[in-house]
């Protein structure tokens, strides 16, 4: 591996961690095997005590999805990793090897829906208190610091916002304080941005999404040091479980090998449909990292590649326009879902944010004329006559 860790970002999405066995396959195999033989007695227990390296049981370890988290870790630029079932099973892993009973956790308030529920309706009852800050406030998470304060969990660019959290100061806010920064790089992709080179600590991603690319199956990944994967995050998956099927892992290390082509032309129209939104009559504002007239548009591109797959917009004339356009579209599908080659279409205020109360709701940003649209692979000529045709 760690020659392949010379290759360009490209060839390490097709080549790393590859593995063949004795009949010369070229596309690697998938081993839907639960457990594994050995020679005898002796060599069982040198398995088991780990003195021997080698497989043991799927549970945590297995060729098809260890080959899956090492060629991720190596397009993250991190040591290791640990694949899980989905990436909601890789925040709880995260959760359950890092925190102890009166630790407290530093969470950006524009995370994933269950990500919060995660740490206000599960870990709170284990003592567990997450304090949560706006992405953008430096000055906040600096506050917000105390010493029991394990880690800082963002997202960036935020969903639907696209608002873009600084890697590099939140790290550094973490390290001053002896936590660790972690990033769920789930919107950009290694693709597009590696937290880890500006600082990070752990890299979590639900693969579910633009790794798979394809709306196939669930999954999720953490990445990292070798030191913080081997000695607090491989003991849960080995006793807890939260273990990805060897199937969904060859599912997933197929889509890496595409990723960047796809990550790349997704961003290429978004880029398009986004400057023809901005200059649309019937829209009121574009939220798009990668238009000049983003807030935090030299941030994002110093931190990212590209200004990502996620085009956000305000309609003029609330609900019952956003609702019109959506119910125009005729290609795009209408789903919550996100990072497929099918572009969707949601609305955030009556479906993903639709619990939170309509005040709070706007105080975060999330109005009622708010679309959020997921780019995937039609052309953009096609995608762009579809959003005309309700933007009356
Ligand atoms: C979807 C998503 C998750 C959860 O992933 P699952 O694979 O659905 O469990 C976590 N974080 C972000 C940013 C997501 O979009």
């Amino acid at each position: 591996m760690s020659s392949q860790d010379d290759f360009d970002f490209d060839t390490r999405a097709v080549r790393a961690a590859g593995y063949r066995t004795e009949f010369g396959e070229h596309s690697e195999a998938m081993f839907l095997t639960s457990s594994y033989v050995f020679e005898s007695a002796a060599h069982a227990a040198s398995r088991f005590s780990g003195e021997k390296p080698g497989m043991v049981y799927s549970r945590f370890t297995n060729p098809t999805v260890d080959a899956f988290s090492a060629r991720l870790a190596s397009l993250e630029g991190a040591e290791a990793g640990i694949a899980t079932a989905s990436g909601m099973a890789a925040i709880l892993a995260l959760c359950l090897g890092l925190l102890k009973t009166g630790d407290k956790v530093l969470v950006s308030q524009s995370v994933f829906g269950s990500t919060v529920q995660v740490f206000t309706n599960i870990f709170s009852r284990f003592g567990i208190e997450a304090v949560f800050v706006p992405l953008s406030d430096l000055d906040g998470w600096r506050a917000a610091m105390a010493p029991n304060v394990r880690f800082l969990y963002v997202e960036t660019p935020s969903n639907p916002l696209t608002e873009v959290g600084d890697v590099a100061a939140l790290a550094k806010i973490a390290h001053d304080g002896g936590a660790l920064l972690v990033v769920d790089n789930c919107f950009c992709t290694p693709a597009l941005q590696r937290p880890i080179e500006q600082g990070a600590d752990l890299v979590v991603h639900s693969a579910t999404k633009y790794i798979d690319g394809q709306g196939r199956v669930l999954g999720g990944a953490i990445v990292g040091s070798e030191k913080l994967i081997k000695d607090s995050l491989l003991p849960i998956l080995r006793t807890a479980g939260p273990s990805l099927s060897p199937f969904n892992a060859w599912v997933l290390l197929k889509g890496l090998e595409t990723l960047s082509i796809r990550m790349e032309r997704s961003c290429q129209t978004a880029l398009a449909l986004a400057t023809w939104l901005e200059s649309h009559p019937a829209i009121e504002r574009v939220y798009y990292p990668g238009l000049p007239s983003h807030p935090q548009h030299e941030l994002a591109m110093r931190q990212q590649s590209l200004g990502g797959a996620i085009v956000s917009f305000d309609v003029k004339g609330g609900r019952d326009a956003a609702w019109r356009l959506i119910d125009n579209t005729k290609l795009i599908s209408i789903t919550a879902n996100l990072g497929d080659t099918k572009s969707t279409i949601t609305h955030p205020a009556s479906t993903t944010h639709g619990r939170i109360p309509p005040e709070a709701r706007l105080a975060a940003g999330i109005k009622e004329g708010l679309i959020r649209v997921s780019v995937g692979l039609e052309s953009a000529a096609d995608l762009q006559a579809d959003l005309a045709r309700g933007l009356g």
